[in-house]
């Protein structure tokens, strides 16, 4: 899946640090994430606290590390960041907690991925600040508590169900973040342009924001992918010509969908008339584990209203014949 142009994962070519916005100003969309955000730091920061531990929900690329550095610089706070999946073992976590200043952020990125036995040595630190280490072993085993640095968790995940109710309940301020309009992909685009020293017209930022399914992180991808086209064909302002035929050629379509959904809207089309059909079943067919079917390929289509999720299963929504180009079949149930 990280091969596709359009993925919201991170590549290995994505630029992200280079096109992070450095304060809640200058952080476009999400309104409702930021007022509270600006409220709750302001509070800390009036009350001389640290800010209660923070938890981002929402798919890939939408702005979760760069908010949590934002939290950490308007705190004037350091800032730490690790993953779920490298914190292999308790002491790894304990060792990161130890050493943090007071009033660091720690950013915990994919925190559902966290091991069960990691996760235990969290609770205690976000509820009293506290490590409970057990020393020896046998029946001279004794747990001994240690203090540790005030610091604000920011947990990162796509989706809030993922954490265990423990975990997610220690989170007092539960952030989710939402797809972006096109009009601010087109801020997007154009601040990052001009971060990018490169010359972009209003509709050629539109033609790109139109494209980048709601998500940053890939608006910012398709910029560089186009001005690629736009040096070799000397093209000296990339407008909506020039960003046309650079994510045609890319096979990036006039909504953003690349092969990958294509192929999953026409099973349904073709093979189910439409659906209902289930997502292990459209897993089996398109030979997709079905999270990749669930976090990565599904929530932009039902974002765009091409697919809806029934509880009989998937099913194709009129706009999706349309875009697919297929008449849609009489007596369809949705
Ligand atoms: P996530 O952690 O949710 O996967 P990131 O914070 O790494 O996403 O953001 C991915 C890319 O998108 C970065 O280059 C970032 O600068 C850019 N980005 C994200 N949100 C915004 C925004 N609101 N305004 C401008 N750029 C943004």
């Amino acid at each position: 899946d990280d091969d596709r142009m359009v993925t919201p994962a991170r590549r290995p070519e994505d630029v992200d640090a280079a096109l992070r916005p450095k304060t809640l100003d200058d952080f476009v969309g999400q309104k409702a994430a930021r007022e509270n955000l600006r409220v709750f730091v302001s509070a800390a920061k009036a009350r001389g606290d640290v800010l209660d531990h923070v938890l981002f929900f929402g798919p890939p690329g939408l702005g979760k590390t760069t908010l949590a550095q934002i939290v950490a610089r308007e705190m004037g706070v350091g800032f730490r960041a690790t993953s779920g999946p490298v914190i292999a073992k308790s002491g790894d976590l304990a060792a990161l907690l130890t050493n943090l200043e007071d009033g660091d952020v720690l950013f915990i990125d994919e925190i559902h991925r966290l091991n069960p036995a990691v996760e235990e040595v969290l609770y205690p630190a976000m509820e009293d600040r506290a490590l409970d280490l057990m020393i020896g072993e046998g029946p001279s085993a004794r747990s001994v508590r240690i203090d540790l640095p005030r610091f604000t968790l920011v947990g990162a995940t796509t989706r809030q169900g993922l954490l265990t109710t423990p975990l997610r309940d220690r989170f007092g301020i539960p952030i989710r973040l939402q797809f972006y309009s096109v009009e601010e992909l087109e801020r997007v685009v154009t601040r990052a342009a001009g971060l990018l020293g490169m010359a972009i017209s209003a509709d050629g930022a539109v033609e790109i924001a139109r494209r980048a399914r709601g998500t940053p992180r890939i608006a910012g991808r398709l910029l560089r992918r186009v001005r690629d086209f736009a040096d070799v064909a000397g093209a000296a302002v990339v407008d909506a010509k020039v960003a046309d035929g650079a994510l045609t050629r890319l096979e990036v379509d006039s909504l953003g969908l690349d092969a990958m959904d294509r192929r999953y809207l026409l099973m349904i089309a073709d093979i189910y008339r439409g659906g209902p059909v289930g997502v292990e079943t459209l897993a089996a067919g398109l030979s997709e584990p079905r999270d990749t079917i669930e976090e990565v390929i599904e929530p932009y289509l039902i974002q765009l209203g091409l697919v809806a999720r029934t509880a009989r299963g998937r099913c194709l929504n009129s706009r999706a014949w349309g875009h697919i180009g297929l008449p849609e079949p009489e007596g369809t149930v949705v």
